[in-house]
């Protein structure tokens, strides 16, 4: 009898030499193997006879071959015509570039079964299929019923295994897999939503009767695919409902929020907060009242307003005797933070501080001592402030500000500078939902998906390189408005001088064409002072163009800069150009963002730009990125652990997903039946390995 955790080896017809095939391609145990499902279903238990096919019909026709021949053409190659009788009548089937299959293959008697759309050859008046799925078979051969009289599961090749040659071993797993298997979906779980036992279910995705649903099979809509897709999302989700009850039962700093302390909170804002606003500000408060440490994750759109939220948490820190610390990825966006904080929290008396590189020793030095000291209230920087030396005193909140540039581990090391603070996240890299469920499974997730009022949309348009005189009249017309500018250069790797290359000389060529103009270059090579004074400088209007690379990215914000050129867009990922188009349509004014590109693009960046045009939301270009480039791309960077799913999918199956999160989080919190699950959970170590 075979076990789901069995090796592989031990299937019927998988030797040695098979066995190391299959695990080349991860199919190591038995479960590995029966998580291969079918790609498709054919129905095969209905034979459409030859001589009722119906043009424009999918049939699956099982015929003998009468005659084959390759037919040279001059302008489509060699194809393959392969007449077929089943006695009743005769039709053909045509492969194009169909050199690769062999004639003698389909020598005349041979029992072939075929599966595609049904065309008409107007020439010959015959039934032809064009490029149809088939599968030979064999004389004598005992297995043959797998293949006919049935609804036949098709699989993806692999490792040189044909999908007939699946069939085989995997019907050979089933029939020798106990039936007693440790099903790790709870019984109520399963009966709460029609999903039937792990051993049907398995039985039943390779072999399914002809009472069950062929059009449901084939959209992994059946009940078989619904299950196991749920087991997989559910499992992970479990592990995040238990990390996050453990997090609950550790004692965290507990804040209090006075009438005063509310006060102060109304005192800094600047402008009426959204709805939006407020509802994740409620979701904050509450954690911070409570008496686990916060563990939430911040979302929204670039430009939705986090930057405030964050600032309205850190006032509850500070009016607690706590020390607040802000960390965000590049200088740039840690200065911004910082003159900001200065404007909006210096009237409350706070003390704020900066971390950055390149000041004087004995300025940082003095700095830190303040910060042991506990004579800063509120700490702002780059991972300096996770450097060794960076030490605090009373630290209560933990602001990670674009958390996507970072790893999960910086943001533990930065917790662990205080005792269990209380943590806020926030990122603005449009995951869609079904992402951030299964990376920042064990966070809470507040959402803001309301931009703040009067912002007019950014107008996006294509152009190519030919087209730059009429960009440079465009970036003209919009200074004369007294406007601002950013160009933005590609620029991979910052430390590397050639690199620099083209920022440097877009910046003269620039500086050339708005001679009048101030026209300035930034980039990530520049001393922080520097940096710090050009920034300044932009902010307050007085640079007119600012030429740079990606280092602006994230976070700048300077509502009078309208318009964004992008040269070499197609070197930019989806949510990097999103990032970048979020700099400008900041304030009243319109913004335009123009993506310059080579006339010939490849077909991804094409779609790429073509998302950007089409749209300013952000799950939307998610949405098309995940699509563009798979789960694991999207979410890429420097995050690790997001798993890889065998059945399910997170494009099309976030309904399940958010099903298996409520269940996961019900079940996780009856205790009796923890332990069970745990142990479930450790036989698929597959996913114990997550995050
Ligand atoms: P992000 O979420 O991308 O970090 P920011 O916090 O930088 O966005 O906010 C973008 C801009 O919108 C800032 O200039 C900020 O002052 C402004 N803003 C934020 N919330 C509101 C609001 N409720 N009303 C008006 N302006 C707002
Ligand atoms: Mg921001």
């Amino acid at each position: 009898m075979l076990r789901l955790d069995s090796d592989v080896q031990y299937v019927k017809g998988v030797g040695p030499r098979r066995s190391a095939l299959l695990g080349s391609r991860g199919i190591r145990t038995v479960e590995d193997l029966l998580l291969h499902i079918p790609k498709s279903y054919q129905d095969r238990a209905n034979f459409v006879p030859l001589s009722s096919l119906r043009v424009g019909q999918d049939a699956a026709v099982h015929a003998k071959v009468y005659r084959s021949r390759v037919i040279q053409t001059r302008t489509r190659g060699r194809i393959l015509d392969v007449i077929l009788t089943d006695g009743s009548s005769f039709a053909h089937a045509k492969w194009f570039h169909g050199g690769y299959l062999q004639t003698r293959e389909f020598s005349a008697g041979r029992e072939v079964v075929l599966f595609g759309r049904v065309d008409f050859d107007r020439y010959e008046s015959k039934f032809v299929f064009f490029n149809p799925e088939f599968e030979l078979l064999d004389d004598g051969d005992e297995s043959a019923s797998l293949d006919m009289g049935r609804y036949v599961p098709v699989y993806e090749e692999a490792a040189g295994i044909t999908s007939r040659q699946f069939r085989r071993l995997i019907a050979g797993a089933l029939s020798d897999l106990t039936k007693d298997l440790d099903d790790p979906l709870p019984e109520d779980i399963r009966k709460a939503h029609g999903f039937p036992d792990i051993y049907t279910s398995l039985q039943r995705i390779h072999f399914p009767g002809t009472d069950d649903d062929l059009a449901k099979l084939n959209q992994r809509q059946s009940a078989y695919h619904r299950r196991l897709i749920f087991e997989e999302f559910f499992l992970l989700e479990l592990i995040f409902a238990l990390r996050r009850i453990q997090g609950r039962s550790l004692k965290g700093v507990r804040f209090e929020t006075t009438d005063r302390i509310r006060q102060q909170v109304k005192a800094i804002l600047p402008f009426h907060p959204t709805a939006a606003q407020k509802r994740v500000l409620k979701e904050i408060v509450d954690d911070l009242k409570a008496p686990y440490p916060m563990n939430r994750l911040l979302q929204g759109d670039v430009g939705s307003g986090k930057t405030i939220v964050a600032f309205e948490a850190i006032v509850i820190a500070v009016e607690n005797g706590y020390q607040a610390a802000l960390m965000a990825p590049t200088e740039i966006l840690a200065e911004q933070h910082y003159i900001n904080a200065k404007r909006i929290l210096d009237p409350l008396g706070y003390r704020v501080g900066v971390v950055r590189r390149g000041v004087k020793k004995a300025e940082k030095q003095e700095l830190l001592k303040k910060i042991a000291a506990g004579e800063v209230h509120v700490i702002i920087g780059t991972h300096a402030l996770i450097e060794e030396h960076t030490v605090f005193n009373r630290l209560g909140l933990v602001i990670v500000d674009e958390q996507h540039r970072f790893g999960v581990v910086q943001r533990l090391q930065l917790m662990a500078k205080g005792e269990n603070p209380n943590t806020l996240v926030m990122t603005a890299t449009p995951i869609p939902r079904t992402l951030a469920m299964t990376l920042y499974g064990d966070l809470d997730l507040s959402v803001i998906d309301q931009m703040p009022p009067g912002r007019t949309p950014i107008r996006t348009v294509h152009v190519t390189e030919r087209d730059a005189g009429r960009v440079h009249r465009m970036i003209a017309a919009e200074l004369e408005q007294g406007r601002q500018a950013y160009v933005v250069y590609p620029v991979i790797e910052e430390s590397e001088k050639v690199d620099l290359k083209s920022a440097t000389e877009g910046f003269k060529r620039l500086s050339e064409v708005f001679k009048g103009r101030r026209v300035a270059l930034l980039h990530g090579r520049l001393k922080s002072d520097d940096k710090e004074t050009i920034m300044r400088a932009f902010a307050a209007g007085e640079i007119d163009v600012l030429v740079s690379t990606t280092a602006i990215e994230v976070g700048v914000d300077v509502a009078n800069a309208t318009l964004m050129l992008v040269d070499h867009a197609e070197r930019f990922g989806l949510a990097q150009l999103h990032q970048l188009r979020g700099r400008v349509g900041r304030g009243a004014h319109s913004s335009l963002c123009i993506l310059m590109t080579p006339g010939r693009l490849n077909d991804v960046a094409r779609q790429r730009i073509q998302a950007m045009t089409a749209t300013t939301d952000g799950f939307r270009l998610a949405e098309v990125d995940l699509n563009l480039r798979g789960p694991g791309e999207v979410a890429g960077t420097r995050q690790s652990g997001i798993p890889e799913f065998r059945v399910a999918n997170l494009l099309t199956d976030s309904e399940l997903l958010s099903l298996a999160q409520k269940e996961a989080q019900r079940w996780a919190n009856r205790t009796e039946e923890r332990e069970r699950l745990i142990e479930a959970l450790s036989a698929r170590t597959k996913f114990v390995t997550v995050g």
